[in-house]
């Protein structure tokens, strides 16, 4: 098996757990953006957040809400980014779907992650609703 995160899971590879439930494991980041920077993976392999069934989506956002509060105390953190890089056009690395919880602290200067959009698109009211349309489906 040559997925990453499934051989954390599976224990043949090491991970600094912080947290563990019959669903879901949450570990720290080998490579930190900030100290205390963790991961919440499901414990079954999903790609993408859309290809998670009900049953494993609501597990791990219960783990990310759940080890957040703790995360932050841990390492004085006065907020996190909550994010996940949902497929390879936005920056998925390891094809193991999994949530960031980065510490943030006050005048850290990273910013929203509005920051990674540099421009926006114009959108028409017509077009906004077209695609609230297309989305409801
Ligand atoms: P992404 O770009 O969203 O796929 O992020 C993958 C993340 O996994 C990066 O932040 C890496 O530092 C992290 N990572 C890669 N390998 C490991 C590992 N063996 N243990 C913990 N974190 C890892
Ligand atoms: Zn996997």
């Amino acid at each position: 098996m040559s997925c990453i995160f499934c051989r954390i899971v599976d224990g043949d590879l090491p991970s600094r757990t912080v947290h563990e439930t019959d669903q879901t494991l949450a570990f720290l980041d080998a490579n930190p953006l900030a100290p205390g920077h963790t991961l919440v993976v499901p414990k079954e392999h999903y790609e993408t957040v859309g290809d998670l069934p009900p049953e494993a989506a609501g597990p791990v956002f219960e783990t990310v809400s759940a080890v957040t509060p703790r995360i932050e105390r841990a390492v004085d953190a006065d907020a996190t980014t909550v994010a996940v890089n949902n497929g390879t056009a936005a920056g998925q690395e390891v094809p193991h779907t999994h949530v960031h919880v980065v510490p943030r602290f006050d005048g850290d200067d990273v910013g929203p992650i509005h920051r990674l959009f540099s421009a926006r698109p114009s959108l028409s009211d017509a077009e906004l609703d077209e695609i609230a349309a297309e989305i409801r489906g």
